[in-house]
């Protein structure tokens, strides 16, 4: 095999590993076809028995590390959205997950990574050709998406010393420091608290799932490393959980890195959830770089564009472009890339490139 034909080292920025494990009981050690069938009968969710993302499957498609989630919503009386009922019941979620890298760490199978020391030791690892990538741990940079789990302020220190290095203020719905995608308006009081925080531990604030005046208020307020871990273009996509131009502009300015998603609905308007079909509106893994060209034209260069594909975040095959099983079908960008005219300097930028330079800044 020559280099061109060999994996390139994937980094994808958003996948909420411990989720699958911990609420959708899924055993991620395993092979993903067995994942598949024992979920054959569940009819809880739709996404059942469609599941795309394993430990294994991250090897085989080289997504060496990964940012991967804590994820815990709380919903007051009154709300039909999801959600645990009190603030220490989302807390308390949040701490089964970590209990779960723990023990993928424990496995061999997962390491965590929290500096630049650690981030440069699993680098070389991966990049060592004399072992095999079957026998490599995916490294993981811990991130909190939405912070309702936070009981206080408080809580963020607790968190940090467990290792997390991102967090999102909001996620859906209404949230305690900043409403989420569908719906408007400003970050709360406690929400402007945490950032002060946010700010004094250097951690990564990710902006995606803020409403826009979230976003400008985040983007004002914070002076710390700011990403868009997945988050696809309001101009293709027009609804609120996309970025706009200006959004991308002022994303551009603080050299931050926006990872491309691969949930169909952030890929393609048409796609209604539960009941559109990938197949039927032919939405293809090659609609994401429709997305990634317009964020380079406006950069005029592929160093603010990068993976974050959430891919079973709460959707699986059903809601995943058609010409993708696994994970792994990432490294397939490799071709579609090139075949749009990007280069081998750009695919590697996406592939991982501008993430770590992102890290190397943001850690320095
Ligand atoms: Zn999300």
């Amino acid at each position: 095999m020559n280099t061109y034909m060999s994996q390139t080292l994937i980094f994808d920025a958003h996948l909420d590993l411990a989720m699958n494990a911990i609420e959708w009981n899924r055993d991620l050690t395993r092979p993903l076809n067995e994942i598949r069938q024992r979920e054959m009968h569940m009819k809880d969710r739709p996404d059942r028995g469609k599941g795309t993302v394993c430990l294994p499957e991250l090897r085989k498609g080289k997504i060496g590390l990964v940012v991967a989630t804590q994820l815990s919503r709380y919903t007051p009386y009154g709300s039909s959205l999801p959600g645990w009922h009190s603030p220490q019941q989302a807390w308390a979620m949040t701490q089964a997950q970590l209990a779960w890298y723990k023990e993928m760490e424990a496995m061999g199978e997962m390491i965590q990574i929290t500096n630049l020391n650690e981030l440069d030791t699993h680098l070389s690892l991966w990049n060592d050709i004399n072992i095999s990538d079957d026998s490599k741990p995916v490294g993981y940079i811990l991130s909190l998406e939405g912070a309702d789990s936070l009981v206080d302020i408080s809580y963020l220190h607790k968190a940090y010393e467990n290792g997390l290095r991102a967090i999102g203020l909001s996620h859906f719905g209404h949230g305690r420091y900043a409403p989420g995608t569908k719906m408007e308006g400003s970050l709360t009081p406690l929400g402007l608290e945490l950032l002060k925080q946010i700010n004094s531990l250097n951690l990564i604030l990710d902006v995606t799932h803020l409403t826009d005046d979230g976003f400008n208020e985040a983007m004002d307020f914070y002076q710390g490393p700011v990403w868009a871990s997945h988050h696809n273009v309001r101009k293709i996509v027009p609804n609120q959980r996309q970025l706009t131009d200006d959004q991308i502009k002022r994303l551009i300015e603080r050299d931050s890195i926006i990872g491309g998603m691969l949930d169909c609905w952030a890929m393609d308007i048409r796609f209604i959830d539960t009941v559109s079909d990938p197949w039927q509106l032919n939405i293809k893994l090659e609609n994401l770089v429709d997305h990634w060209d317009h964020i380079c034209q406006i950069a005029g260069n592929s160093l603010h564009v990068a993976i974050g594909s959430d891919l079973d975040g709460i959707f699986g095959t059903e809601q995943c472009p058609w010409d993708m099983n696994s994970i792994a079908d990432l490294q397939k960008y490799k071709e579609i890339l090139s075949r749009r005219g990007y280069n081998e300097v750009d695919i590697q930028n996406i592939f991982h490139k501008n993430w770590i330079r992102f890290l190397n800044k943001a850690w320095e």
